[in-house]
């Protein structure tokens, strides 16, 4: 890889983590204010308000979870970056195709480990 294409990852995944934090952030207060959109006659009584905002804060909170494991992994690459073993998969240390890179340019592991560790995290989840 060279610096030029060093560089541009570096650019884009910072630009990737400050939208990251700013979508987090943003989300938050749109929850925190009040909904002065809802009229009167959609109101379906106290309870039901209630527990659609329950759902709505579960669903932001999953939301802002997923984003928080992505910005960590923005992170880690800005330092790998750094260190100068991007572009390395973390497990078996083959370079990650740069094609891979472009389309996720925060992932840790090139698509063979990839692939069996989702595998793997499938297997390991609950069945329902
Ligand atoms: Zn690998």
């Amino acid at each position: 890889m060279t610096q030029r294409q060093r560089s541009d990852f570096r650019k884009r995944l910072e630009s990737e983590l400050a939208a990251l934090y700013r979508s987090v952030h943003g989300e938050v207060r749109d929850e925190i204010a009040p909904r002065p959109l809802l009229a009167d006659e959609e109101r379906v009584g106290d309870e039901a308000d209630e527990s659609q905002r329950t759902q709505q804060r579960d669903l932001l909170l999953s939301l802002a979870e997923s984003d928080a494991r992505r910005a960590q992994m923005i992170e880690q690459a800005l330092r790998r970056l750094t260190h100068g073993d991007y572009g390395e998969c973390v497990e078996c240390g083959a370079p990650i195709g740069l094609g891979r890179l472009k389309l996720i340019p925060w992932t840790p592991r090139c698509l063979e480990c990839q692939e069996r560790e989702e595998a793997e995290a499938r297997s390991r989840s609950p069945t329902m």
